[in-house]
């Protein structure tokens, strides 16, 4: 037998660590649905992923959206540290995995970060062996010191082999957080700052991705204030769009990236097919109140037209505040947009979220509206958790066929027609599929996302659509024996309780500790 390398003598060999990483969702019907065309996807866990030695670890992900709720016993046996990541509303489900791995294997490690850990950094501690509240390279940290330096990865890259709901179009970061801070976003309420990566990090990132004909950046701000940064993206899209990487990309920009015609030109002659843009309301005064001022600065009928023209289609979400607004002012901002047809229907609709940590839950604090017995996992977009301007009753009425987009689906599909003839020469034919879909998107969404939503399409009509009455999805009973130790972690975790005030887990969770948000706690009291 010959001696080993003198290298291999000096290390010796470590066994491999298996991790688990999975992207926790409460679907927005409470019901256990698969939203595998849901888009954009998510790509937190192929980030994640990236943080783990490939050497050393064998790495699986798992994303709730496409495949449903995780209930696989074996899965959950499988790893030695689990990491959960996932959307605000979304804790309680964290919750729950984290007891079905401790249950079934007591030396777990699980390790939990996203918007709601970092929230409640205090009540997280709690549940987890290891609460994240720093960026996604964190996790490298969290390994090191769980199993050693050997076993995180030298350089995180995600991990696209992974990504198994990742089909047709790549996924990609340019930069991160954002340079704007909105009153409902919870990138405001974190104060983070508004990072570019270093060119070589992207153009590394596209080419692991592999070659797919679109490509996506998932930026929340793509164009960002950091101008001399936009034009060597741009020119790195055109080299690697040039080198066949892939043909059209699309991203994520705020409403100042439209005041300048120059950067439409640079977009559209790299290859740039969608914008997705948040325009919230076409109300200005609203827009004022939620801070968002750089959505005032251009009409945004002309901003959408003028990207449309530029032959770039436009995508746009919409939020509905049925706490300042009447119902009435509502429908006319809806009745405006089906009525026309030089703007793109919004991409999807959502009721005013007061997100945990942001300004925008502290006013509703403290001026006492968000509704008594509220539960964190209700803040979802589609269930009331604010008084409302008008009764009740009428607000539901409204939010019940706003999911159906009841009483308004002769106008969509009158608008399709109409965008289609104003835009067939200036759009292709992908893109006008796009501006059609969106139509159906808003009157069928869960059909447009869901295979396996027909079933339960009925049950809708049982719902109470008020967080106060609201029931709790078929997960919150456990899907398979817990330890007695865990049972609490199927209670959902209440924003508010049965007055209105903040609920006592949440008074000691750290909400109202970090520094960031020391200042609107000291006013609050
Ligand atoms: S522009 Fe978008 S990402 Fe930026 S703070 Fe506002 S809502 Fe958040």
């Amino acid at each position: 037998m010959s001696d080993p390398a003198p290298g291999q003598m000096s290390r010796p060999s470590l066994p491999r660590k298996r991790v688990l990483v999975v992207n926790c969702y409460f679907d927005y019907s409470r019901e256990p649905i698969r939203r595998p065309t849901k888009f954009p996807q998510a790509v937190g866990p192929i980030y994640l992923a990236g943080a783990c030695s490939r050497e050393l670890c064998e790495v699986r992900c798992y994303d709730e959206v496409s495949s449903g709720p995780l209930t696989s016993a074996s899965l959950l046996d499988w790893p030695d540290m689990l990491v959960l990541t996932g959307l605000t509303h979304c804790f309680d489900r964290m919750l729950h995995l984290t007891a079905y791995a401790h249950t079934r294997n007591p030396k777990v490690i699980v390790v939990a970060g996203g918007p709601a850990v970092r929230a409640l950094p205090r009540l997280s501690k709690r549940f987890f062996d290891y609460s994240c509240l720093g960026d996604i390279e964190e996790l490298r940290a969290v390994i090191s010191d769980a199993w050693g330096a050997a076993y995180a990865a030298e350089l995180m890259m995600p991990r696209y082999d992974l990504g198994y709901w990742i089909k047709l179009v790549s996924h990609v970061e340019s930069t991160r957080n954002c340079n704007f801070h909105c009153s409902f976003c919870s990138l405001t309420g974190e104060s983070r700052a508004y990072q570019t990566y270093d060119l070589e990090h992207i153009r590394q990132q596209i080419l692991s991705a592999g070659k797919r004909r679109k490509l996506l950046f998932v930026d929340n701000n793509f164009y960002g204030n950091d101008r001399g940064h936009f034009h060597q993206r741009i020119d790195l899209i055109k080299e690697l769009r040039a080198a066949g990487r892939f043909r059209n990309w699309a991203a994520l920009v705020t409403n100042d990236f439209f005041s300048r015609q120059e950067n439409l030109t640079l977009a559209k002659e790299s290859g740039c097919e969608l914008l997705f843009s948040g325009v919230e309301s076409f109300d200005s005064n609203w827009l004022r109140t939620f801070n968002k001022l750089q959505n005032t600065s251009t009409p945004q009928v002309e901003m959408i037209s003028r990207c449309l023209n530029a032959g770039i289609i436009f995508c746009y979400g919409l939020m509905l505040d049925i706490g300042t607004r009447t119902i009435a002012d509502v429908r006319r901002e809806l009745e405006f947009i089906t009525a026309t047809p030089e703007i793109t229907l919004p991409a999807f609709i959502t009721l005013s979220i007061p997100i945990l940590g942001t300004p925008y839950f502290y006013e509703c604090l403290k001026d006492q509206i968000i509704l008594p017995d509220t539960k964190l996992r209700d803040m979802d977009g589609i269930t009331i958790v604010q008084k409302t301007l008008d009764p009740i009753a009428e607000a539901v009425e409204f939010v019940r066929g706003l999911d159906q987009l009841r009483g308004l689906r002769s106008r969509v599909i009158k608008h399709s027609l109409r965008f289609f003839n104003l835009y067939r020469s200036k759009l292709n034919l992908l893109q006008l599929g796009i501006g059609f879909e969106q139509g159906l998107l808003l009157a069928a969404p869960t059909l447009m996302t869901s295979t396996t939503a027909l079933g339960w399409m009925k049950k809708a009509r049982t719902r109470t659509y008020v967080s106060t009455t609201e029931h709790l999805d078929a997960s919150y009973a456990p899907a398979f024996r817990v330890d007695s130790r865990f049972q609490s972690y199927f209670q959902p975790t209440m924003v508010t309780d049965k007055t209105g005030n903040l609920a006592n887990e949440l008074v000691n969770s750290g909400l109202l500790e970090t520094p960031r948000l020391n200042r609107r706690a000291v006013a609050m009291a």
